[in-house]
C-alpha cells in the first residue's frame, strides 16, 4: 500500500521532508500541501507529480486522496492541525512541539484518547539517531553500571537575530534534550534548575545565551545541557552518560578524521539536517510503515504533553532563579508502554 500524505506548512523541514518521502522512502506519495505562502506551496508542487494545493490545512485534512497528514508548519498551528487530523480519524505526524502550551498538549491528549485510536507522533527524532541509540544500549545492558549523571552539549552556529527569545531556547531547542533524557532512562523530569552563564557577546542584546539546564530525574540522575545557539563554529551535539563504573558518550560524526602535517581533523555538521538527515530517514519509515499496516509507532501524544510540561517548568525556573518541581501527571492507560 502507498500511504498518501497531506504535508500542512512548506517551510525549511516541510520540505526536507517531502524530499525524503519523495526520493529517499518507500511506500509514500506526497498528494496535498498548504502553506500560509501559496506561492512557496505551488512551486513545491510542481516539483512533485500530481499534488494538490489547498488553501488550508483543514482543507488538506479533508481531502480524500489524503491518508495521513504531516503538521510542519510553525508550532502555535500545530493543536489546531493535530485536533483536525484526530476528529477527521487519520494518522498524523507532528513536528516538535507538539503544540506550545501544556494545555493544548493536553486537549490533544484527551481527543486522542476520546478517539480511542493511537493516531498522534511527534517528530522527537533523536530517538532514531544511531549514536543516541548506542548510549542506550551501554545504559540498558549494563556496560556503564547504573547511570548516576548525563552531560548534554545543544550548540548551534546561530540564530536568527530577531523573534528568537531565550525561552525559545528552551521550547524549541532543549526540548530535545527534555524528550531524550526521559527516553534515555526510561523515567520523568522531576525537578528543574536553569543557571545564567557570561553572555555570549554574538547573541542578540536581548537574549540570555549561553544557558544551563539541571534536570533532575525522578531516581536522582543528574542532567546537565548547556545551550548555546550562537557559537558559530557549526552544529555541535554532545551527550555523555556517567555511569557506577564506566562511561558512554556519542562519538564523533563526521565520516572521516583526515591526519597530516602533524594535525588531525574532522568535519563539524552545520546544522540539524546534516546531524540527524539519518535519523529523520529512519523515523519517517517508521512512521509510514506503522500507517501502512494500521498500527502506530514512535514518540506519543503523551511524550508530546509530558516535554511541555518540563519545557514549561523550565521556563518558570528561568523566570524565577529558583529550583522548580515538574507537577506529576498520571499517564492514561491508553498509553500503557508496551
Ligand atoms: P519554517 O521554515 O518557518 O516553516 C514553517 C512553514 O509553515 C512556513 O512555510 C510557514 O509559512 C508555514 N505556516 C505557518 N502557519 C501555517 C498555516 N496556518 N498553514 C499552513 N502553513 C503554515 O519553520 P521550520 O523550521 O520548517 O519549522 C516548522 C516546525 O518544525 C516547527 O514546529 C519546528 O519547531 C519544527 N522543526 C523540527 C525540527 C526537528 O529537529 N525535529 C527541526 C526544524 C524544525 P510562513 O513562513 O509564511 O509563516
Amino acid at each position: 500500500m502507498t500511504v498518501r500524505v497531506g504535508v500542512i506548512g512548506v517551510g525549511m523541514i516541510g520540505q526536507d521532508h517531502i524530499r525524503r518521502l519523495t526520493h529517499v522512502l518507500s511506500g509514500a506519495q506526497v498528494v496535498a500541501i498548504t502553506d500560509v505562502d501559496p506561492a512557496r506551496a505551488q512551486s513545491v508542487a510542481d516539483g512533485l507529480s500530481s499534488c494538490t494545493v489547498h488553501s488550508t490545512g483543514q482543507d488538506v485534512i479533508r481531502d480524500d486522496a489524503v491518508d495521513a497528514v504531516l503538521v510542519t508548519s510553525w508550532g502555535p498551528t500545530h493543536e489546531e492541525f493535530v485536533l483536525a487530523a484526530i476528529e477527521a480519524g487519520k494518522p498524523v505526524f507532528c513536528e516538535k512541539p507538539l503544540a506550545t502550551t501544556q494545555e493544548a498538549c493536553r486537549r490533544i491528549v484527551d481527543a486522542e484518547v476520546a478517539s480511542g485510536r493511537r493516531l498522534v507522533m511527534v517528530g522527537f527524532m533523536r530517538r532514531y539517531d544511531a549514536a543516541y541509540q548506542a548510549v542506550k544500549g551501554a545504559v540498558d545492558d549494563g556496560s556503564i553500571g547504573a547511570p548516576l549523571l548525563m552531560h548534554c552539549a545543544h550548540r548551534n552556529p546561530s540564530v536568527p537575530p530577531y523573534g528568537f527569545t531565550t525561552e525559545m531556547i528552551i521550547t524549541d531547542s532543549a526540548i530535545h534534550e527534555i524528550d531524550l533524557v526521559r527516553w534515555m532512562f526510561d523515567e520523568d523530569i522531576a525537578a528543574a534548575t536553569v543557571l545564567k552563564p557570561r553572555r555570549n557577546s554574538n547573541a542578540a542584546d536581548d537574549m540570555q545565551d549561553p544557558l544551563v539546564l539541571l534536570l533532575e530525574m525522578a531516581s536522582g540522575i543528574l542532567v546537565d545541557v548547556e545551550l548555546s545557539m550562537n557559537i558559530r563554529f557549526g552544529y555541535d551535539i554532545r551527550g555523555e552518560v556517567v555511569g557506577e563504573f564506566g562511561t558512554a558518550a556519542l562519538a564523533e560524526t563526521g565520516a572521516a578524521v583526515v591526519k597530516n602535517d602533524g594535525r588531525y581533523a574532522g568535519r563539524v555538521p552545520a546544522d540539524w539536517r546534516e546531524r540527524f538527515i539519518r535519523a529523520y530517514d529512519i523515523e519517517l519509515q517508521d512512521w509510514i510503515d506503522a500507517v501502512a499496516s494500521g498500527g502506530f509507532t514512535g514518540p506519543s501524544a503523551w511524550d508530546g504533553h509530558l516535554a511541555a510540561v518540563a519545557s514549561d517548568t523550565c521556563i518558570e525556573a528561568l523566570r524565577t532563579g529558583q529550583r522548580v518541581e515538574v507537577a506529576s501527571h498520571e499517564r492514561p492507560d491508553f498509553y500503557a508502554k508496551g
